[in-house]
């Protein structure tokens, strides 16, 4: 594999990358405040937020989850490895230096699809020296590939459970119904023990106009975010034992304590995490 770094986002593009079309890595880094990303992810992040204007508020409680649900995962439930799908770009508190910071033997492998994720992949590697860092570039919606790809067995041992972190990524996969095989091929490969961490963007929260401004945009190619309701999300984790508090917006989910608890209509992501018996 060969890594390019120091990529200047507002000079050339580079192979592979086209910078006028919106890539959801690239806007989510926009709503966090980060610098990777292009005039084109910043007007559809815009545009989202025309309609939805506390999106942020979602980016930055979804972003907090994934550190919270990945400490408990290494403090709590004992879980040293984990397969991280839909990585984004890095930024501060990556998974593994959440994980590592709590268990340093930690082994985290890294998925997503878009190349410029794969661009910055060495700020994923920087692993602890007892721990492992891998990426792999592979597409979610072909779960096997993953599965098969020689770097996920020669960094995880798939007999010991593993933490599978499916965060703000499955709402990619559009259609009803859809995410759920895609999820029981990924869960299936894994042994008791593992367990599954999702957060997903719903339109449950939204008023009546909102939804159907949004479906709209759905349905016009304007958004690539497929929502999900309540019961769909649920789903997802039919055959595992959730672990408390449940199904709950992401700023709910073991909050820090004395965390403010914003508006559910102004987060608008669901978020589980499950252990397979
Ligand atoms: N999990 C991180 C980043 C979420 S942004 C977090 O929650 O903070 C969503 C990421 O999913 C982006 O990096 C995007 O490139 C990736 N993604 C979207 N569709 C994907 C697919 N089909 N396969 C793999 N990754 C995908």
């Amino acid at each position: 594999i060969v890594y390019c770094a120091g990529v200047d986002p507002t000079n050339a593009a580079p192979q592979g990358i086209d910078p006028n079309q919106p890539h959801p890595a690239r806007r989510y880094n926009y709503w966090l405040g980060g610098k990777d990303n292009f005039a084109a992810d910043r007007a559809s992040g815009d545009e989202l937020q025309r309609l939805f204007p506390k999106v942020r508020l979602g980016a930055l409680a979804n972003r907090a989850l994934l550190q919270r649900a990945t400490r408990f995962l290494t403090a709590e439930a004992g879980i040293r490895q984990f397969l991280d799908i839909g990585t984004g770009l890095p930024t501060a508190d990556n998974t593994h230096e959440v994980a590592q910071r709590h268990a340093p033997d930690s082994r985290v492998v890294y998925v997503d699809n878009d190349p410029l994720v794969m661009v910055h992949a060495r700020a994923l590697l920087n692993s602890s020296p007892e721990g492992r860092t891998a990426y792999i570039e592979a597409d979610l919606n072909d779960p096997e590939s993953i599965l098969a790809n020689p770097t996920l067995s020669e960094t995880l041992d798939l007999k010991q459970p593993v933490g599978l972190m499916l965060i703000a990524v499955l709402h990619f996969i559009h259609g009803h119904g859809s995410a759920q095989p895609i999820v029981r091929t990924l869960l299936d490969a894994l042994p008791a023990g593992s367990y599954l961490v999702a957060t997903h963007a719903t339109s449950d929260f939204g008023t009546p106009e909102q939804q159907a401004l949004y479906q709209q945009l759905i349905a016009q190619g304007k958004s690539d975010v497929w929502t999900r309701p309540h019961d769909e999300f649920a789903a997802l984790f039919d055959g595992l034992e959730l672990v408390e508090p449940g199904v709950v917006p992401a700023s709910e989910w073991r909050p820090e304590p004395g965390a403010e608890i914003p508006e559910r209509s102004d987060i608008n992501v669901w978020t589980a995490v499950g252990r397979k018996p």
